[in-house]
């Protein structure tokens, strides 16, 4: 398991819900985790694995043994709006600001399969409609400011141009 870069096609594709959660998604949501650490992340998203399935990692603090794996998560109510610049582990080197609701109401599955529903703002808030956004396909360059968007079009292609050669090569043994 590997965390895919923008353009992955798994990035723009809707992930499917997990309809059994078991031991094997359980490892899954373990080795996802250990991934997002070791890239310095706070969210990771089923998409950005190349696995299409409705499960992401959380942890606004940071801090490992405190991350979260919220299964099939949707959010039921939303407000207000705050414009704070993010990034994405899928997108390296690219930072820009995007509006999101300040608060909202969301519901989740846990790994034991309790349902569990959380009112969330700041960063928390801001995690996880970026992350419920790649289980949808969208990709937070999509959500930035026009200014932005802007501003990191070089870097993006950037980032495609060395994807593609990377593809082009042979593979490394
Ligand atoms: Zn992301």
């Amino acid at each position: 398991m590997e965390i895919v870069l923008h353009p992955h096609p798994d990035l723009r594709r809707r992930a499917r819900p997990v309809d059994k959660i078991g031991d094997a998604v359980r490892q899954t949501a373990r080795e996802m985790a250990d991934l997002m650490f070791a890239a310095r992340g706070i969210g990771l998203a089923g998409n950005q694995v190349a696995w299409l399935r409705r499960l992401v990692i959380v942890c606004p603090s940071g801090e490992r043994g405190a991350e979260r794996a919220l299964v099939n998560p949707e959010v039921l109510a939303a407000e207000g709006e705050e414009i704070a610049e993010e990034g994405c582990l899928s997108f390296p080197l690219v930072y820009g600001r995007v509006p999101r609701a300040a608060r909202i109401r969301y519901r989740y599955t846990d790994l034991e399969g309790k349902i569990v529903e959380r009112e969330a703002e700041g960063l928390e808030a801001r995690v996880v409609q970026h992350e419920i956004d790649h289980l949808d396909g969208i990709v937070f360059t999509m959500r930035m400011t026009p200014a932005d968007q802007f501003s990191t079009r070089k870097a993006v292609r950037e980032l495609e141009r060395l994807c593609r050669e990377r593809r082009g090569r042979e593979p490394a043994l």
